[in-house]
């Protein structure tokens, strides 16, 4: 499917197409209010393809009974262990019908938020993605529950823990986004053997993203954030923290790399020094909002400049200015931010395409995402330059 940015048409909405095969997914963790029902999707494939498992020609779900995580127990896939019942379609195929209480549930959820990321994703990337680990093993295998309440995304496989009582990872579309964008990183940009802590922090930081512009895919999510904001995006919300209770980062920040808190621990350390870039984003996705409400005559260009990061006094105006906009031209705000998530998926997408996996910094990859904006049209460099300045990166080729 083409895109053209910022076109009438472009409505990536790829899990709202009336065909493909049905699954059900909770947009965001179901203890927060607004969330507590999973919510229908499609996903890319004739219903009838989707095989029992659910599983196809390049994922499968193994609902693995009481397993350790292989990162624990030194085992690799495929799993040869005792299991539980598969998830099976119903007689026209779809998975729909599966209620959450039902033991077969997570499996079909998680193969289902998988999906989705990845139908998205690959109209962003205008190709199928190819697995990282494809030279070992053909097909993604996928655990719902392993016994641990991290996830884990590795060589050959998705797991996901049990969480905490309020319901079991693989249910939490953020995190399961977060891994399968590990996944869309690895499979684009590379898995070196050698990977310096910047380039693990960006992979983080990409994994954020992926989550972030997943789960604006969302009606739901997109019709309570605005909601709850008045359209004002510059804040904390349900979309700038992702993985709530799992990750618990937030993406609305104001660390540079100047600030970010240091640990000699590179496995600990890629969690905060992905924060200036990942913020650096989210700023960037605010912005083009904010330029699209502009052109849409929802606010006032002046309010659009006072905008980001405003602090306090300027505050309670600036959301005031934004609360009548959105009151006048709710639809007006959708499509504003449909079109920045599109805009922003496509910039990331191009962007990982034409980064190598040697020699990654931050200031490489601001670079070539500013050679990203202008092959898409895009005409950013100055806004994009300007908020990873703030962040203090500075674009720079790599060696
Ligand atoms: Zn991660």
């Amino acid at each position: 499917m083409p895109i053209r940015p910022f076109g009438r048409d472009l409505f990536l909405d790829t899990r709202y197409s009336r065909t493909g095969t049905r699954f059900r997914v909770y947009p965001q963790p179901k203890f927060l209010p607004g969330f507590a029902r999973a919510v229908t999707i499609h996903v890319d494939s004739t219903p009838g393809t989707v095989g029992i498992g659910p599983a196809d020609d390049r994922m499968y779900v193994v609902d693995a009974r009481n397993k350790r995580p292989y990162s624990k127990t030194g085992r690799v896939p495929p799993y040869a262990g005792a299991r539980l019942r598969p998830a099976e379609p119903n007689r026209q195929g779809h998975f729909d019908e599966i209620e959450p209480d039902d033991e077969t549930f997570k499996s079909a959820t998680a193969y289902g938020a998988i999906r989705c990321v990845l139908d998205i994703w690959e109209v962003y990337l205008g190709r199928r993605l190819a697995w990282h680990f494809g030279d070992t093993y053909r097909r993604l295998e996928i655990i719902p529950r392993v016994r641990d309440w991290n996830a884990f995304s590795m060589f050959g496989y998705v797991e996901f823990g049990a969480g905490d009582p309020s319901g079991l990872v693989c249910e939490n579309f953020d995190s399961v986004a977060h891994e399968v964008g590990h996944l869309i990183l690895k499979g684009v940009i590379g898995n070196p053997s050698v990977r310096p802590v910047e380039f693990r922090a960006h992979e983080e930081a990409g994994a954020d993203l992926v989550a972030v512009v997943s789960s604006l895919h969302f009606k739901e999510v997109v019709d309570r954030l605005l909601k709850r904001t008045h359209g004002r995006l510059f804040a904390a919300s349900i979309v700038s923290r992702i993985g709530e209770a799992v990750v618990a980062r937030n993406l609305y920040n104001d660390f540079t790399m100047g600030d970010v808190p240091w640990d000699p621990d590179p496995d600990a350390y890629k969690y905060s020094l992905c924060l200036p870039f990942e913020g650096a984003v989210f700023d960037l996705l605010v912005e083009l909002y904010e330029r699209r409400l502009v052109a849409h005559d929802a606010i006032a260009r002046r309010v659009a400049d006072r905008s980001s990061h405003a602090r306090g006094r300027a505050v309670r105006g600036l959301k005031g200015a934004f609360a009548r906009g959105f009151a006048r031209h709710e639809n007006a705000f959708r499509l504003a931010l449909a079109e920045a998530r599109d805009y922003m998926g496509l910039l990331l997408a191009r962007t990982w395409q034409m980064t190598p996996a040697t020699n990654l910094s931050f200031s490489s990859v601001v670079a070539t995402m500013l050679t990203a904006d202008q092959q898409l049209g895009g005409r950013h460099g100055p806004l994009i330059r300007a908020i990873f300045a703030r962040r203090l990166i500075l674009p720079m080729k790599s060696a």
